[in-house]
């Protein structure tokens, strides 16, 4: 008989990284000691890897609103949003969140991945779902718990994408899905020719807007406001986890579809509802998102000028006006080495490497927030020059 843990028994990979000094997973912040900064292991770092776009998760706003509605309603909701578990404060969400979209209806979830999985009862039996290859790991899961055929058009080409329409049982119900703005390159899909592509296939199209939302266009509603194209979007799904600084999620569309996901997502009927002191941040973030949009403009010019000093000094350094700045290094033990090095000079950033990138297409990810100030963002260049420098990868 094999054992069925032997798996786990085998696998090492972590030590062997953590052996060679390369691990840049897990660690664990012991205080956030100001809006920027964390303590990891007794030592004071810059944060420049978090998803905090608006520095929303301390504004004292959101913070006074989620202590609120903790003495209201307590540290969580102990149902699922089908029986006991819908809040006056999730509808009130709801109801924001569709008047911000321009959509009929909304439907909060607890997280951002569960909008995503929430997603699935409508990729049925009959459709085929066309997706970006570049999707998020929680698009990917809500496309294997729905029964569409699935075929996935390479990173952003409309030319594939149209052959795969093209291709479609005649008989099938059409559904693109990609992301506004890609979670690990910060670039933007290309909505205007995917917004072509679905009028002229009648295909609806479902967009996840989980780090565009709040940051991109002018009203703050994402790369579809960015491009125009608001009414090209059937359906939203987005995240409270980064733009909104708390935790939670919501998918966003028509009455029917909505009402439709509400009782056939298992997000929604099988797991416990999103505490209410996230509700009430998420709601005070939504304010701030619709009357403050010199937040946004800060957040996109320290991208702007970081991706410029981190280009100049010689990274692939990806710069496509969102607060995410992919720097590109290729192979997986660089990028690690990048990652330390960077850490080792007080910057905390994130490496992404395979599976959650393409082979070969490992990379350290920088993002700012609202909050970084100019001395910070040189210290993160200062950073990069240093650890760069010793490694080889600039001159
Ligand atoms: N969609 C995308 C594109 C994401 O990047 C993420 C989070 N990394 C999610 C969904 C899931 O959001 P959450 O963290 O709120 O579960």
């Amino acid at each position: 008989m094999v054992d069925a843990f032997g798996k786990c028994l085998s696998w090492r990979e972590d030590e062997i990284a953590a052996r060679m000094g390369v691990y840049p997973y897990y660690h664990a912040i012991e205080e956030r000691t100001g809006l920027n900064e964390v303590r990891v292991g007794g030592r004071t770092l810059l944060m420049a890897g978090s998803n905090d776009y608006l520095a929303l998760s301390t504004d004292p706003r959101t913070k006074a609103a989620a202590a609120a509605a903790l003495r209201r309603f307590g540290a969580g909701t102990s149902g699922s949003r089908l029986t006991n578990g819908t809040l006056a404060l999730h509808e009130e969400l709801e109801a924001g969140l569709a008047d911000f979209l321009g959509h009929e209806a909304a439907l909060v979830t607890s997280t951002g991945f569960q909008a995503n999985l929430a997603l699935s009862p409508l990729l049925g039996p009959h459709d085929t779902l066309v997706a970006d290859q570049h999707i998020h790991a929680s698009l990917i899961d809500a496309a294997r718990l729905g029964q569409a055929r699935l075929r996935r058009f390479r990173h952003n080409d409309m030319a594939h994408l149209g052959r795969l329409l093209d291709a479609a049982e005649p008989g099938d119900g059409l559904i693109i899905l990609t992301e506004g703005m890609f979670s690990t390159t910060g670039d933007l899909c290309d909505l205007p020719g995917i917004g072509k592509l679905a009028a002229q296939h009648g295909a609806r199209l479902i967009l996840d807007g989980a780090h565009d939302i709040g940051v991109l266009g002018p009203g703050g509603r994402g790369a579809a406001d960015h491009y125009g194209q608001l009414p090209a979007v059937d359906v939203h799904t987005l995240t409270f986890s980064k733009c909104f600084g708390t935790l939670g999620g919501a998918v966003t569309g028509p009455e029917r579809v909505i009402r439709y996901l509400r009782h056939h997502s298992r997000a929604a009927i099988f797991s416990a509802s999103l505490p209410a002191p996230c509700a009430a941040a998420a709601l005070a973030a939504l304010e701030v998102i619709r009357t403050e949009p010199e937040r946004r403009r800060r957040v996109l010019a320290i991208a702007e000028r970081l991706g410029a000093e981190l280009a100049a000094l010689g990274f692939d350094a990806g710069r496509d006006g969102t607060p995410t700045i992919p720097v590109h290094v290729g192979d997986t033990l660089p990028c690690l080495r990048l990652w330390t090095e960077l850490f080792e000079e007080g910057v905390f950033t994130n490496a992404m490497v395979p599976p959650g990138v393409p082979e070969g297409r490992a990379l350290v990810r920088v993002a700012v927030t609202a909050a970084h100030t100019g001395a910070e963002v040189d210290r993160i260049v200062d950073a990069f020059a240093a650890a760069g420098r010793r490694l080889r990868l600039i001159d």
